[in-house]
């Protein structure tokens, strides 16, 4: 019989986690073969067929930066190529290396990834790649919300129905309100998290060794400026354990102790908590616009998180005590708990208890990003102007379906050109320069239209976040619909080379 391994991932932008599900029914960290429980998401190259993955990459990357990976997540869904020793990859290629050394690189392994609840139908279906490349059959991709709020349900069976989750990770910070598992409202910034509380403090170790030791300049030493960034994210980590920290620094021969406080790396992130804040305002106030009462659990999760400072904000400004569980393994659990609720029913049905509870709740969403149609702008005095205008909006429920009516702009217009577009920034804006085009088609074949004429754009969005969309110009009644054709996603000949390229890489940690 073939062995068949069940996992939850999640596929961080600065670490990932393997969990799955132990004898006694409740999730357990997997850990990696240098026994840590999660695994920097770096990739490193070290020659034509041989990669390291995790704290191993890391180190290298202080002395081999070009050969080296990190922070890939952010380019997932874009054409982003890289070459190392000559061979092409992607962000698809570079995540699948991370996920088969986390997935124990076995055949048979089915998993539930999770990805950020912001994350469109590119970034979806690039982490789809990305498993496929890695050989591990999706079982599905959650939102990494939806997963935090399953472990925190499991571990808290009568918490309040109504849940925000927090996550402040390494680079991003999400934030989501829940209504049991159905997620009511996300929003996020996808350039805010841990790693600015390392640059801040690397520079103030480095102001500070400058100071204590003018006649060397520690800016002109390459190795010396990452090395204390790797320093900085490790007392970071220290200060949310103890109070204050004596950092030794040496650079050029000469060497400094240089006292850091928490108190001093509060002072430095204050205002990072304060953005953190008012997104967390503005979730709050999109789910109270869809009639969903004040959050009664508040979950932490995401690494940095664990800075004290984070939940003693959020604490004052919401007057609710915040939980924080494993905030750096909840995620990775609640993957494992839906994967074992997919995967096998019985065997869930058998354990009862707790996790009973959440089995056969289907998990509803939002649209996570807005959707429109990119037009001239009519008031545009040059004619150059353009414009999209969203049709279904984020945060509307899914399934979502939404019509609006256009008018042409010119006299005997005989075909209609359909660019449809994704919300590109954190913020939906009608910017073209904000958005991304992903459908493009012609509604052609039209009796000359007076100028005026109006076309109807329908834009669905389904339960599984496929887009589809209909045009059609009602006194003809011709209408095209679109296939929900994503371009910049590896199409399946690139598939099969980057699958070709990965199969020829050893992955070591
Ligand atoms: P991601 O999901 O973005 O990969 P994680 O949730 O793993 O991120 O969080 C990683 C971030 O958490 C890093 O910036 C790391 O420095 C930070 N972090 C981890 N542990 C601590 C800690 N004890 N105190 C402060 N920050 C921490
Ligand atoms: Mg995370």
């Amino acid at each position: 019989m073939d062995l068949v391994v069940i996992l939850g991932i999640d596929l961080g932008t600065t670490c990932t986690v393997t969990a799955g599900i132990g004898d006694d029914g409740r999730p357990v960290v997997l850990p990696n073969s240098l026994g840590e429980t999660s695994t920097p998401s770096v990739v490193h190259f070290e020659s034509a067929d041989s990669v390291l993955v995790g704290s191993t990459a890391r180190t290298a990357a202080a002395v081999d930066p070009d050969n080296t990976v990190a922070l890939i997540k952010r380019r997932m869904g874009t054409e982003f190529d890289l070459f190392f020793h000559g061979v092409r990859h992607t962000p698809e290629s570079i995540s699948a290396l991370i996920l088969r050394a986390v997935a124990g690189d076995v055949p048979g392994v089915r998993a539930v990834v999770t990805v950020p609840a912001y994350f469109g139908i590119r970034e979806r279906e690039a982490t789809f790649q990305a498993a496929a490349l890695a050989g591990i059959e999706v079982l599905e991709l959650l939102s990494e919300p939806v997963a935090a709020a399953l472990h925190h349900r499991t571990a808290f069976p009568d918490a309040p129905d109504t849940t925000l989750v927090y996550d402040l990770g390494g680079g991003t910070f999400d934030t989501t309100v829940l209504r049991g598992a159905e997620v009511v409202a996300v929003d996020g910034d996808s350039h805010l998290g841990g790693a600015d509380w390392d640059a801040r403090l690397a520079s103030h170790l480095l102001e500070s060794f400058a100071a204590a030791v003018p006649e060397v300049d520690p800016h002109e030493d390459e190795v010396f400026l990452s090395e204390v960034v790797v320093l900085a994210e490790k007392v970071k980590r220290e200060l949310s354990r103890v109070s204050s920290r004596t950092v030794a620094l040496r650079c050029g021969g000469a060497s400094a102790a240089v006292e850091v406080t928490r108190a001093d790396v509060e002072a430095m992130g204050a205002d990072l908590v304060d953005r953190t804040l008012e997104i967390t305002r503005r979730v709050l106030d999109s789910a109270a616009a869809r009639g969903v009462p004040r959050a009664g659990s508040v979950v932490l999760v995401g690494g940095a998180s664990r800075m004290p400072g984070v939940a003693r904000a959020l604490r004052a400004e919401l007057g609710v005590e915040p939980r924080l569980v494993e905030p750096d393994l909840a995620v990775a659990y609640g993957a494992a708990i839906r994967a074992h609720q997919l995967a096998s029913p019985e065997r869930l049905r058998r354990a009862g208890g707790r996790m009973a509870v959440v089995a056969d709740q289907p998990t509803r969403s939002v649209v996570p990003r807005s959707f429109g149609v990119l037009v001239d702008d009519s008031h545009d005095p040059s004619g150059e102007g353009r414009l999209v205008v969203h049709v279904v909006h984020r945060n509307d429920p899914l399934p979502a379906t939404a019509t609006t009516r256009f008018a042409t702009i010119v006299n005997d217009q005989d075909r209609v050109r359909v660019q449809i577009c994704e919300q590109a920034g954190d913020v939906p804006s009608s910017e073209p320069a904000h958005n991304r085009r992903v459908l493009d088609g012609e509604l052609s074949g039209l009796p000359p239209l007076p100028a005026g004429s109006l076309v109807e754009v329908t834009l669905g969005v389904s339960a599984d976040g496929l887009l589809s969309v209909t045009a059609r110009e009602p006194r003809s009644g011709r209408s095209l619909t679109l296939e929900s054709y994503v371009d910049g996603v590896v199409d399946g000949g690139a598939h099969a080379e980057l699958a070709r390229s990965l199969a020829g890489l050893r992955v070591a940690q």
